[in-house]
C-alpha cells in the first residue's frame, strides 16, 4: 500500500534510499526502515515511528555505509504502527519490504511457528521473510526461493528481498502492487513508483502481474509467473522531476488546486479541434467501440466515484446514453447484470486502487463490450489492464485529497460524452462545437475561480468551529456537492454530508440549527427557483446559510444568508468550474483547524489494499 524503494550500486545508497522514501511521503504513511548491506556483509537495519525524517536523522547519526538496500514506508494493515511492525522484516540473513496484503497470513504463521521460525512482529509481511529464508535453504538462489515463495503467498503484494550474505543482487516479485525499475550506469534500482527514483534515473521498467526479477548493479533479469525468462519494456520517463516540491505554495494540495488552469490544457491537448473533439484520440478503435455504445457503466471509488456521478447527468442528457456509476468495492462483490452493448468505464488518479482494479477484472470476464479507464498515471495497472485509456494528464498529484484529478476526469468525460454523442448521432455538429467551446474556455474560468481565494478564506472562519457542515446541489451540482463534502471531511475532519436539495424535506431538515452551516451551490440553470424554494426550507428553520451563485441567479445577502457571487459560466462546464471555491473553503477550513493538509490522518494516497 505504501512505498518501497531498493538500490544496487557501489556508492552509498542511505541517502538515494531515504531520499525515495521523502518523494514517496505523499502515499500517507506511519513508519519507515531501511536495510543497508556493505561490502563485509553488514548488514544495518534501521527503522522509525513516524515521518520519513526521523528515520533520515536516524540514519545519518548511524552514518550507514553499503551500496545494496531496502527501503520502506509503511501504512499498517496487520499490526499496529510500531517500530517493531515496521518493514523491513527480517529472517536469519533475509531482510525483506512488502507493500499489500498477505490474506493466508496466518495458515503460513502456523506452519512457519511449526519449522521452528519465532515471530516478532505482528505483521502478514514477517512470513514472507521466514519463507524466503526457509526456500532458500532448498534452493540454487534468491530467485528461484523467492518464485517458491510466491506460490504460497495469496493476496496482494510488491516485495523485495536482500540476504546479507550476496549484497550483489536485490530480488523482487510483483502480484498486485506496483513495482518499476530504475536503470541506472553501473547501478540498478527499484521502486513502487517513479517518482521515487526520478532523481537518479529515467528509464523504467514495470514487472507485471506475477513477474519475479534479480537486479544486479549491471543486470535485471524478469522471469514470468511460470518462471520463464520475458523481456519488459524500458520506457524512458518525462515525468517532471520537480513533481515532488512545493514551491512558492504551502501544501501540495495549495499546489494541486492552483494548477488546475494547465492541467485543464494538458487534458484538452490534442484531443479537440476548436469545435469537434478528435475521436482517435480517446483511444484505439474508440469510434468503432463509441458508435455500438448503448449503456455506459462506471465504476469508482471516493472522489473518482463523485467525478463518475456528475459525469453521469452528461452521459445521459448530453450524449442520449443510459449510465451506472457504481462503488467499486460493492460491484466487485455482487452479481450484476450486464446490459447490451455496454462500455465499462474505471475511474482512478493512480491507475492502482484496488477495488477498481478487482471490478475490473472481475467484470472483464463478464461481457462488456470494452473496458476504458479513464486515470492519471501512465503505466499503472488500470491502465495497462484495461482495452484503451483516456490519460488525465494532470501531472503528479501528491496531496492526499485530490483536486486536479477530479477536474481533468471531469473534462475528460465530458470530451467522451460529447465524442459518443457524436458517433450515436444523439449530438449534432452544433452541440459539439458548444460543448466544446466551453471546454476551451475552462482554464480561464478556472482562473477565475481562484481569484475567489481571499474571499473564501475568509469565510472560512465561519466553518472551522463547527461540527457539521452540509452541502446541497440539484441535477450535475448533487455529486459536486458530494466532492464539497467529502473534501472537507478529509482535510478538517469536520463531518459533511452532501443532499441533493431536493431530498433535504424527506429528513435533513431535521439538522438544521445555527450549528451546522449549509453550502448551497447555485448556478443559473432550469433548477434555480426549486432550488431557491429548499433554501427558504434552511432559512424558515434558522440554518446559516452560505450560497455560491451565479451572478445572475439573483441572490442576495441577507440575515442567515451570506452570498459569494459568481461569474456567469457556460451551464455544461459551470460543475467543473463550482468545484474549485468548494476546494478552497475545505483547504482554508483545513488550515485555520491546523490539521495535516497533505496528508490527512488514517488516509493514504493510492489506495491499494481493498
Ligand atoms: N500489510 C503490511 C503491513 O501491515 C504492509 C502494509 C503496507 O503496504 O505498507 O505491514
Amino acid at each position: 500500500m505504501c512505498g518501497i524503494v531498493g538500490a544496487v550500486a557501489q556508492r552509498d545508497i542511505a541517502e538515494i534510499l531515504v531520499e525515495g522514501l521523502r518523494r514517496l511521503e505523499y502515499r500517507g504513511y506511519d513508519s519507515a526502515g531501511v536495510a543497508i548491506v556493505d561490502a563485509q556483509n553488514h548488514c544495518t537495519r534501521i527503522r522509525r515511528l513516524g515521518k520519513v525524517q526521523e528515520l533520515a536523522d536516524a540514519v545519518n547519526a548511524a552514518n550507514v555505509s553499503g551500496g545494496t538496500g531496502i527501503a520502506h514506508t509503511r501504512w499498517a494493515t496487520h499490526g499496529e504502527p510500531s517500530e517493531t511492525n515496521a518493514h523491513p522484516h527480517a529472517s536469519g540473513d533475509i531482510a525483506v519490504v512488502h507493500n499489500g496484503i498477505i490474506e493466508n497470513h496466518e495458515a503460513l504463521r502456523e506452519l512457519l511457528q511449526s519449522r521452528g521460525y519465532v515471530f516478532e512482529s505482528q505483521t502478514d509481511t514477517e512470513v514472507i521473510a521466514h519463507l524466503v529464508e526457509w526456500e532458500l535453504r532448498q534452493s540454487e538462489s534468491l530467485v528461484e526461493a523467492l518464485q517458491k515463495t510466491a506460490k504460497q503467498l495469496e493476496g496482494a503484494y510488491g516485495t523485495v528481498v536482500l540476504d546479507r550474505r550476496d549484497p550483489s543482487r536485490l530480488v523482487v516479485a510483483r502480484s498486485g502492487s506496483p513495482i518499476v525499475i530504475g536503470f541506472g550506469v553501473g547501478e540498478n534500482f527499484l521502486a513502487s513508483d517513479q517518482l521515487a527514483l526520478l532523481s537518479v534515473t529515467r528509464r523504467f521498467m514495470y514487472l507485471e502481474e506475477g513477474d519475479v526479477a534479480e537486479i544486479t548493479r549491471r543486470s535485471v533479469t524478469v522471469f514470468d509467473g511460470q518462471g520463464q525468462p520475458v523481456e519488459r519494456e524500458i520506457i524512458e520517463s518525462n515525468a517532471e522531476h520537480d513533481a515532488g516540491d512545493k514551491g512558492q505554495y504551502r501544501h501540495f494540495m495549495q499546489k494541486e488546486i492552483f494548477e488546475q488552469p494547465n492541467a485543464l490544457k494538458q487534458t484538452m491537448e490534442g484531443r479537440v479541434t476548436h469545435n469537434s473533439v478528435i475521436i482517435d484520440s480517446i483511444g484505439t478503435h474508440a469510434k468503432e467501440i463509441l458508435s455500438k455504445v448503448e449503456h455506459v457503466q462506471i465504476i469508482a471509488c471516493g472522489t473518482s466515484y463523485n467525478s463518475g456521478m456528475a459525469a453521469r447527468y452528461w452521459f445521459e442528457s448530453l450524449a442520449g446514453v443510459s449510465c451506472d456509476v457504481e462503488i467499486a468495492s460493492e460491484f466487485r462483490y455482487r452479481n450484476f447484470v450486464v446490459r447490451p452493448n455496454s462500455l465499462l468505464i474505471t475511474l482512478s488518479q493512480s491507475g492502482e486502487t484496488a477495488d477498481t482494479l478487482a471490478a475490473l477484472r472481475i467484470a472483464k470476464e463478464k461481457g462488456y463490450m470494452a473496458a476504458m479507464t479513464i486515470c492519471n498515471v501512465s503505466g499503472s495497472s488500470l491502465v495497462r489492464e484495461s482495452d484503451f485509456a483516456f490519460m488525465t494528464r494532470a501531472g503528479t498529484e501528491i496531496g492526499v485529497a485530490s483536486t486536479k484529478a477530479f477536474t481533468t476526469q471531469l473534462a475528460a468525460m465530458l470530451m467522451l460524452v460529447a465524442g459518443l454523442g457524436r458517433q450515436k448521432g444523439n449530438i449534432d455538429a452544433e452541440k459539439e462545437a458548444e460543448i466544446v467551446q466551453a471546454i476551451h474556455e475552462l482554464p480561464v474560468q478556472i482562473e477565475s475561480a481562484l481569484a475567489f481565494d481571499k474571499a473564501i478564506e475568509a469565510l472560512a472562519e465561519d466553518f472551522a468551529d463547527k461540527n457539521h457542515t452540509l452541502f446541497l446541489g440539484r441535477g450535475e451540482y448533487y455529486p459536486i456537492a458530494m466532492e464539497a463534502a467529502l473534501k472537507l471531511k478529509e482535510i478538517s475532519y469536520i463531518h459533511a454530508e452532501a443532499y441533493a436539495a431536493g431530498e433535504l424535506k424527506h429528513g435533513p431538515l431535521a439538522l438544521i440549527d445555527a450549528d451546522m452551516p449549509v453550502v448551497v451551490i447555485a448556478p443559473n440553470n432550469d433548477l434555480l427557483e426549486k432550488l431557491k424554494s429548499n433554501v427558504e426550507e434552511v432559512r424558515a428553520r434558522g440554518g446559516l446559510l452560505y450560497v455560491f451563485a451565479d451572478e445572475k441567479a439573483g441572490f442576495e445577502d441577507s440575515e442567515g444568508m451570506k452570498i459569494i457571487k459568481m461569474p456567469h459560466v457556460h451551464e455544461i462546464t459551470a460543475p467543473i468550474f463550482y468545484t474549485v471555491p468548494m476546494q478552497l473553503l475545505s483547504y482554508h477550513v483545513a488550515l485555520i483547524k491546523g490539521t495535516d493538509v497533505d496528508q490527512p490522518r488514517n488516509l493514504a494516497k493510492a489506495v491499494t489494499v481493498e
